[in-house]
C-alpha cells in the first residue's frame, strides 16, 4: 500500500508559523515550515552525492537539531538513517559502521577524531546549527517511490545483552508508534517536551521526540544531561512531558532544585529504558507529580504501555495496560499463555514492530515468529490486565530449582534509606545451580549481616543473597542501565 510518507510536509502545510524545535543551549528555534526548509536542503543534497533509496546515512552527533534534519530528510529520500552512539569505543563504533556501511556520514566537528580514518563516500561536518547552508547542492531531490515497510532508520540496541544489534524500522513502525502514542497518551500540540536523552538510543527519538512533531507540539533539544541544568530548562521552557531514564532521575531527586520547584506546567514525567526504583516514584508522589514508568524497546515502538498518575499510586512497578493499538501475551516455557499473575515472557505484536535485524537473519527469526516479537523480558499481569516488568529473561536465577527474579531483591534494597542502588545477579554454584549474589551501594557503611537481616524481614528464604558485595558505584552501560555482565564477572574473579 502506498501511503503518505513524509508527514513532515503536511505537518507543515497544517502549522507552518508553530514553533517545532528550540535548541536548549544557544535558544536557536525553528518553526515547522523552517524545520521543512533545512531538510529539503539537507534531502537534496543527500541526492547531489548519489544517496539513493536503501542507502545508509549515519549521524555521529550529540543531541542536536541534525538529529531531525537527518531523519525526515531519508524521510523524503528513502535512505536509511543510522544514529551512532558517541559513547562508543573506538572498537565498538567501527564495529558499528562496520556492520551499516554507510554512504554518508555526518559528523559533529568534536566528534571528527573518533571516525577514526573510517571513510563514507561523504562525509558532512557539523560546526554549527545553520551547517545545512553550507552544503553545495547539484541535484533536487526527486519524487522517490516509498511504501510503508521501506526501511526509515536503524537503531542499534542498547548492546546490555551483548553487541548492540541493527535494529531496522520502516516507516510504518515509527509512524504508528507516534499515532498510538498521541492517541494512547493523549498527546497535543499544546505539548512541549525536553530530548536530554541520547538520540542514537530509541528513547530519544521515538518515546515523545517524533510523535510531538507530528501532532504539532514542541521540542527541546538539549545536547547533554546535568540535573540542575534539565531542571531549569524544564521550567524555562514550561515543558509538560518528559522522559529521562532511572539514573537521571536518580541524580534529579537529589538536587535542592527539584525539591524547591513546583513544576506547574508538568502533566507526566516518565521514566523508561530500565526498572525504576520505587523511591524516584515516591519523590515525585510526594511533591504530587505525576510520575509514571514506561516499558519499550528498540524493536518494539519503544512505546506499549500505558497507565495514569492516580493507577500509578494504587499500583506501584506496574507499566499499566497495552496501549490502543499494541497487543501483548505474556507466554509460560511450556507454550501456555501465563495465568493472572503468573511470571512468562512477554510478547508484544503491533504496527510498531520492527522489520528485521540487520545483517542477522537468525537473530531475527529468533526474536520475531509470526508477527509476536519475542521481547526475552518477563513479565506478569494482573487480574484487572495491569503489566508488571519482572525482569530480562536472562537475569533469572535458578537456585536450588527455585526462579528468583532480582528485580524483586534489588526492590526490597533499594527500599532501604541506606541503600543507594542494588544489583542482584546469580552465579554458578555446584550445590545450588547458581546462588543469588548482590552488590550494594551505600549511603552508610552496612555489614553483610545487616543487609542479610533486612532481606529476610520481607524475602522468602532461598531469595536472600547468600553473598553481598559492598561497592562504591554500579557499572552502567552506556545508555546507563546497569552492565550485569560486568559484574557477574567481576563476582567470579573475585571468588578464584
Ligand atoms: P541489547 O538488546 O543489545 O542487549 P538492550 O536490551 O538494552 O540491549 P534496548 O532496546 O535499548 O536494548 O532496551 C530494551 C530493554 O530495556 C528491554 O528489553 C528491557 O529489558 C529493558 N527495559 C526497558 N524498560 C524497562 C522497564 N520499565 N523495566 C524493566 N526493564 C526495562
Amino acid at each position: 500500500m502506498h501511503a503518505n510518507i513524509d508527514w513532515l510536509k503536511s505537518r507543515v502545510e497544517l502549522s507552518p508559523n508553530r514553533e517545532a524545535v528550540i535548541d536548549a543551549e544557544n535558544k536557536d528555534s525553528w518553526s515547522y515550515k523552517e524545520l521543512h526548509e533545512r531538510v529539503g536542503k539537507l534531502a537534496d543534497f543527500f541526492i547531489s552525492n548519489g544517496v539513493q533509496k536503501g542507502d545508509r546515512v549515519a549521524l555521529l552527533s550529540l543531541n542536536h537539531i541534525s538529529y531531525l534534519d537527518f531523519i525526515f530528510a531519508c524521510m523524503k529520500t528513502g535512505a536509511i538513517f543510522v544514529p551512532l552512539n558517541w559513547r562508543l569505543s573506538d572498537d565498538e563504533l567501527s564495529y558499528v559502521i562496520n556492520d551499516c556501511e554507510p554512504k554518508l556520514i555526518g559528523v559533529a566537528s568534536v566528534f571528527e577524531e573518533k571516525l577514526n580514518g573510517y571513510m563514507a563516500e561523504t562525509i558532512v561536518v557539523i560546526n554549527n546549527n545553520e551547517y545545512v547552508e553550507e552544503l553545495t547542492i547539484t541535484k533536487p531531490a526527486y519524487n522517490v517511490e516509498l511504501n510503508e515497510s521501506d526501511p526509515l532508520a536503524m537503531i542499534y540496541t542498547g548492546g546490555t545483552t551483548g553487541r548492540p544489534k541493527g535494529v531496522v524500522l520502516s516507516h510504518r513502525s515509527i509512524l504508528w508508534n507516534a499515532l498510538n502514542t498521541i492517541v494512547s497518551w493523549n498527546l497535543s500540540d499544546e505539548d512541549v517536551t525536553l530530548t536530554c536523552l541520547p538520540m542514537f538510543h530509541t528513547g530519544g527519538i521515538n518515546v515523545y521526540t517524533l510523535p510531538l512533531l507530528l501532532i504539532g507540539g514542541k521540542v527541546v533539544i538539549s545536547s547533554s544531561f546535568e540535573p540542575e541544568k534539565a531542571i531549569e530548562d524544564l521550567l524555562y521552557h514550561k515543558c509538560t512531558v518528559v522522559l529521562f531514564v532511572p539514573t537521571m532521575y536518580h541524580m534529579i531527586i537529589q538536587t535542592r532544585k527539584f525539591q524547591e520547584s513546583s513544576f506547574p506546567n508538568m502533566k507526566l514525567f516518565v521514566s523508561g529504558g530500565a526498572p525504576c526504583p520505587h523511591k524516584i516514584y515516591d519523590a515525585f508522589r510526594e511533591k504530587g507529580l505525576a510520575f509514571k514508568e514506561g516499558y519499550g524497546l528498540t524493536e518494539a515502538g519503544p512505546n506499549n504501555f500505558f497507565i495514569s498518575h492516580e493507577e500509578t499510586a494504587e499500583r506501584v512497578g506496574s507499566v499499566g495496560k497495552p496501549m490502543l493499538f499494541n497487543d501483548i501475551k505474556i507466554m509460560k516455557e511450556d507454550g501456555s499463555k501465563a495465568l493472572p499473575n503468573e511470571v512468562g515472557e512477554l510478547w508484544i505484536r503491533g504496527y510498531h514492530s520492527f522489520e528485521y535485524y540487520w545483517n542477522r537473519k537468525d537473530e531475527t527469526d529468533h526474536t520475531m515468529k509470526e508477527g509476536w516479537i519475542h521481547t526475552g523480558d518477563l513479565a506478569k499481569q494482573d487480574e484487572d490486565g495491569y503489566v508488571y516488568i519482572v525482569g530480562r529473561k536472562k537475569d533469572m536465577i535458578i537456585t536450588g530449582g527455585e526462579n528468583v527474579y532480582p528485580l524483586e531483591i534489588e526492590h526490597w534494597l533499594e527500599s532501604n534509606n541506606d541503600i543507594v542502588e542494588a544489583a542482584v545477579v546469580g552465579l554458578p554454584d555446584e550445590k545450588w545451580g547458581e546462588v543469588v549474589t548482590a552488590f550494594v551501594v551505600t549511603k552508610v557503611p552496612l555489614s553483610e549481616e545487616d543487609l542479610k537481616d533486612y532481606c529476610n524481614q520481607k524475602l522468602t528464604r532461598y531469595k536472600v543473597p547468600k553473598k553481598f558485595h559492598l561497592i562504591d558505584e554500579l557499572p552502567k552501560t552506556h545508555v546507563g542501565k546497569i552492565n550485569k555482565a560486568l559484574l557477574k564477572e567481576k563476582a567470579m574473579e573475585d571468588s578464584t
